[in-house]
């Protein structure tokens, strides 16, 4: 822990205004969230669109990520409000206990956690190896877990409630070619959400997931250059293919799935639990 905390990256915006978070009227309090995976990509989109709901954020991503992270963190504190960056791989218990408690060192009692971290691979079921399933399901599913057990660990001792929010996906629903194992982690992801929704329920603690169709991020580039290396289509059209299975007719950006996040972080949402929200232009049905 003193390993991390050693990293902890302290950057504190001068001027906080203070207001009063949803769960309680008695005391005016800022609120807090901590982003997994939000060095890029939909966290960091996540992140901000928080931050300008008033939340101090807490930023993680891997420490190779720092760059990404350091700018994400400057781009809070010019919303005016707090951030931390916080350095863990989320596949590791010992360093999601570590991100958790820098982020209540350096913010305060947390609010929600966006465990947002997840990798994935273009690949044929029939060519899975051990290796490919332990590392997607470390990621995608135990570090979906352990971020939301030391999350919750932290709602029961403060006393506060609070508000859980899973990365899913549209896969989660309805699996696409060439991501068996990817869709896999999602479908479980989900399955894990309305578990813990029914057991956190005494706790004031809601959990619920948010399941995106076709985000442009760096997610989705590296996945297209996998799909074009197996079918042998340009670099791009993969991505742009996909269009045609989605009703609204056209792929998303990450701030069409931020702002579902918004509402889930927010007290709009606080009868709502155990759903996985698909923010996917219509694609699941179409
Ligand atoms: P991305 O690859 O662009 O960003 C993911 C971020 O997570 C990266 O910054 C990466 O460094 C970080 N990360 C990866 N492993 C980590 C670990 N072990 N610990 C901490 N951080 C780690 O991905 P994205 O497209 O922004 O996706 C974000 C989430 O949304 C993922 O869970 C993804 O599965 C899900 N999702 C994405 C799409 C899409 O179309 N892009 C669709 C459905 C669901």
């Amino acid at each position: 822990m003193v390993f991390f905390r050693s990293k902890l990256r302290l950057a504190i915006a001068s001027s906080t205004p203070y207001f009063q978070r949803g769960f309680s009227t008695s005391r005016i309090v800022s609120k807090s969230a901590i982003v997994t995976g939000a060095g890029q990509g939909i966290g960091k989109a996540i992140a901000l669109r928080l931050a300008r709901d008033g939340f101090d954020i807490c930023v993680n991503d891997l420490e190779a990520n720092s760059t990404k992270v350091n700018s994400v963190v400057a781009e809070v504190q010019s919303l005016g409000r707090k951030a931390v960056a916080a350095y863990a791989d989320i596949s590791k218990l010992p360093q999601v206990e570590a991100m958790v408690n820098a982020s209540v060192d350096g913010l305060g009692p947390l609010d929600v956690i966006v465990a947002n971290a997840g990798i994935t691979k273009v690949q044929w079921g029939m060519d899975v190896q051990e290796s490919d399933l332990q590392r997607l399901f470390e990621v995608n599913f135990y570090g979906v877990l352990y971020s939301d057990q030391v999350a919750a660990k932290q709602f029961i001792r403060q006393g506060s409630g609070g508000k859980i929010i899973n990365a899913a996906s549209l896969v989660a629903f309805r699996p696409l070619l060439m991501i068996p194992i990817y869709s896999a982690t999602k479908a479980a992801v989900r399955s894990l959400t309305q578990s813990l929704a029914m057991e956190l329920a005494k706790h004031k603690i809601t959990v619920n997931a948010y399941a995106p169709g076709v985000v442009d991020t760096p997610m989705w580039e590296q996945g297209d250059e996998e799909m074009s290396a197996i079918n042998g289509l340009p670099k791009g059209q993969n991505f742009k293919d996909t269009v045609s299975l989605i009703t609204l007719g056209r792929t998303s950006v990450p701030e069409d799935v931020a702002k579902m996040v918004s509402f889930l972080a927010s007290a709009d949402s606080d009868y709502v639990t155990g759903q996985t929200m698909l923010v996917d232009g219509g694609m699941a049905f179409s």
